[in-house]
């Protein structure tokens, strides 16, 4: 097999730089929980490094440093290349969303003295994996005089968490002969979020006490629910995974990992030849539709933009740039698991510890719905990382037949881009707490940046 372990490799020097990478990752997606606070970090970021906002900037030149965000759940930054932006970017793209689960519109019910939140799931999740842990909530209430409340609650120091009750297993007789699909089903994920009885007038109401709370604490009415969009998510922090802290478990890894990693390698990057770029989008686990997923204009008025601020806007010069971009697709790859070994075909499976990961196809059965890489643009890619010494494997998702998935590496090779996936490998993927190796995020940070370097 091509690929090895690469933690053998590594120098006392290396070793230390794996390690306090991986210390800015876990802030990230500590604090990082849903796409909005991944946008509001990135900016943060950005502008603490000089990058500008691309509204307040009338005209771009060579080497500077501009970002854009769309309805606060995409962003994208760029440094201006020598090359002028018709021959192209080069892009790392990665996905801001992760499985959750979403509070609906008409969310809040009172039964048997308990007040709870009905949800409805966001991605592809395995339900039964969400009941009996602490989640917390993020989002934000819009008011109808336009005031947006935002709410977290549950990962702040003394916060109180929220969470899903499943049934006690003394009692679970009829539950455990149902199969996985269905042992918990998509109506009962309701959040619990109080039990104290207060008086009502002559009522005595849980619910009464929980909408006070409400109105004193964030000043929003039930109505307001409406027009609210709050997110589920495990509370707690991403914390060191192994006696060797090799891994880091955490919530949201994919694709967090791959958003967080391609950022840093644009940051590090600097004044390049062609014009840099990190896009980070929402929506990838439904599909990536919408004003704010990759399949969304946004993206390509943001190149229009950075044409006519370069002062060379037209549309032939727009599509020239969109089709000589070469891009990274920076997504996630399904670990390999000893304990589940079977699903995969061990030769073309990603191995944690073993670098960045690139699939040159993804989709499913027939590679349905892929985005198959060119592979003279493959082949330039794997010199690129053989002559940055950064260690790499290729795989795709699991054995032929036994399932499969996409990424938004198609969606931009619509453009005629030469796109091709390459992530890190996560164990449990869209459990509520996912696995990677310290060494993949170290070796996709040098990867993203070389690429940008030097494709
Ligand atoms: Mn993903
Ligand atoms: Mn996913």
């Amino acid at each position: 097999m091509y690929s090895k372990n690469v933690w053998k490799t590594y120098s006392n020097d290396e070793l230390e730089k794996v390690m306090s990478f991986a210390e800015g990752y876990k802030k990230f997606i500590t604090q990082g929980k849903t796409e909005r606070e991944c946008v509001r970090l990135a900016v943060k970021e950005a502008e603490e490094n000089g990058y500008k906002n691309l509204d307040e900037c009338s005209t771009l030149k060579v080497g500077d440093k501009v970002y854009a965000t769309n309805k606060g759940k995409n962003f994208a930054a760029f440094v201006i290349g020598s090359e002028g932006i018709e021959q192209g970017l080069r892009v790392l793209g990665a996905h801001i969303d992760s499985p959750r689960l979403d509070i609906k519109q008409n969310p809040l019910y009172e039964k048997n003295e308990f007040a709870l939140l009905d949800t409805h799931y966001y991605g592809g999740i395995k339900k039964y994996q969400w009941v009996t842990i602490p989640l917390a909530l993020y989002g934000v209430v819009c008011k109808k005089d336009g005031t947006v409340v935002n709410i977290s609650i549950g990962d702040n120091e003394g916060d109180p968490v929220v969470g899903i009750s499943d049934l006690l297993i003394h009692l679970a007789g009829d539950q455990m002969q149902k199969n996985a699909a269905r042992v918990i089903e998509g109506e009962d994920l309701d959040l619990t979020i109080g039990s104290q009885v207060i008086k009502d007038g002559d009522k005595e109401t849980v619910k009464g006490n929980i909408l006070n709370l409400l109105k004193e604490k964030y000043g929003i009415e039930e109505e307001d629910f409406l027009s609210a969009e709050i997110e589920v998510v495990p509370a707690g922090p991403a914390r060191d995974y192994g006696l060797d802290r090799s891994m880091v478990a955490g919530y949201g890894h994919d694709d967090r990992v791959c958003a967080y990693s391609s950022f840093q390698a644009l940051l590090s990057a600097g004044e390049c030849k062609y014009t840099t770029c990190a896009v980070l989008v929402d929506k990838e686990e439904v599909g990536s539709i919408g004003a704010t997923g990759a399949q969304s204009k946004w993206f390509e008025n943001v190149i229009a933009e950075l044409l006519d601020k370069t002062g060379s806007y037209n549309d032939l010069k727009l599509r020239r740039a969109l089709s000589n971009t070469k891009m990274l697709s920076s997504d996630v790859s399904a670990g390999f698991d000893p304990l589940y070994a079977g699903v995969n075909e061990a030769k073309n499976s990603a191995y944690l510890g073993r670098g960045i990961c690139f699939n040159k196809y993804t989709g499913s059965r027939g590679k349905s719905g892929c985005n198959d890489c060119m592979p003279e643009y493959f082949a330039e890619v794997r010199r690129v990382m053989d002559e940055g010494d950064i260690h790499f494997q290729t795989s795709e998702l699991g054995r032929v037949d036994q399932g499969g998935g996409g990424t938004i590496a198609y969606i931009l090779g619509n453009y005629n881009m030469n796109v091709v996936d390459a992530g890190i490998a996560v164990l449990n993927m869209h459990a509520p707490m996912e696995i990677i190796s310290k060494a993949d995020l170290y070796e996709a940070y040098k990867a993203y940046t070389a690429f940008l370097k030097n494709i």
